[in-house]
């Protein structure tokens, strides 16, 4: 099955096309969209988004870039939000969370915090996370072995081998999209190479991280989930089918809620 696992679709850049844009995914195979937040200014978009849509489901947190907004008392607020979804059958993760020391390391200190307690809140609530991870992979390693969440996906996973066999120990799946589709991505290519396909899903992280066909500033979007699919096909060597039906189950075992949803897609088809 093939799962976008990583898209903004409530991004304000689809307001004007959002229902093309998923029917047009849909049209590309595409069968699911895991949508997460960024932070407080769109829980709403992602719960509206998903309620609405039969193909989404969605994950709350605030992401790192995002981080600089959130006051303590946002955090007790996400907590409450999340309790009062936590038996919405489409949250499916918390996320999306994490470190990023690319954008700027001022925040240090409230990054740690924020990424802290959101993991302590994915322990008690027993759901996976979605993490957004730049510069920072050792320091992510580092919390998630002190605060053992139930597992999850490391989005647009850009680290070394033996970084991906600790995610993979610590229960976790390694998102790979556009960023593999650049024939000079040397680094990721060859990881997308000798990771066995059991421990990779699939994303667009879409409007964001165009793939390379697409021409400068055009916005990604989630229909482009089958030609990366196919193009991961050729990196390994297999067929797209082995790579759709394979990332598939990854993704359901990442986000176990997500078994559940799709069965009952497919179930409806
Ligand atoms: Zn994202």
């Amino acid at each position: 099955m093939l799962i976008d696992t990583h898209c903004h679709l409530d991004d304000q850049v689809f307001d004007a096309d959002r229902d093309a844009q998923l029917h047009a995914a849909l049209q590309n195979g595409v069968k699911c969209i895991v949508v997460p937040s960024v932070s407080k200014t769109n829980f709403n978009a992602v719960i509206n988004l998903a309620t609405h849509s039969s193909h989404c489901c969605f994950a709350l947190g605030w992401h790192p870039m995002y981080i600089n907004q959130a006051q303590s008392n946002d955090l007790i607020a996400l907590k409450a939000l999340v309790l009062s979804q936590i038996n919405h059958p489409k949250l499916v993760a918390i996320g999306e969370i994490g470190l990023d020391y690319f954008v700027t390391k001022e925040n240090v200190t409230h990054q740690h915090l924020l990424f802290t307690e959101q993991l302590k809140l994915a322990r008690a609530m027993q759901l996976p996370v979605i993490l957004h991870v730049r510069k920072a992979i050792d320091d992510v390693l580092m919390y998630l072995r002190r605060h053992s969440v139930p597992g999850g996906i490391a989005h647009a996973f850009n680290g070394s081998l033996q970084q991906a066999q600790t995610f993979i120990d610590l229960g976790f799946k390694l998102g790979f999209g556009g960023a593999m589709t650049y024939t000079r991505a040397l680094k990721i290519r060859a990881l997308a190479k000798v990771l066995p396909l059991e421990h990779i899903v699939l994303e667009t992280d879409a409007p964001d991280i165009p793939p390379s066909w697409l021409l400068h500033g055009e916005k990604n979007t989630p229909s482009e989930l089958y030609q990366i699919a196919s193009v991961l096909a050729e990196i390994k060597g297999v067929s797209i089918e082995q790579v759709i039906a394979q990332t598939g189950q990854n993704a359901m075992q990442a986000l176990p809620k997500l078994a559940s949803l799709c069965t009952s897609l497919e179930v409806a088809h």
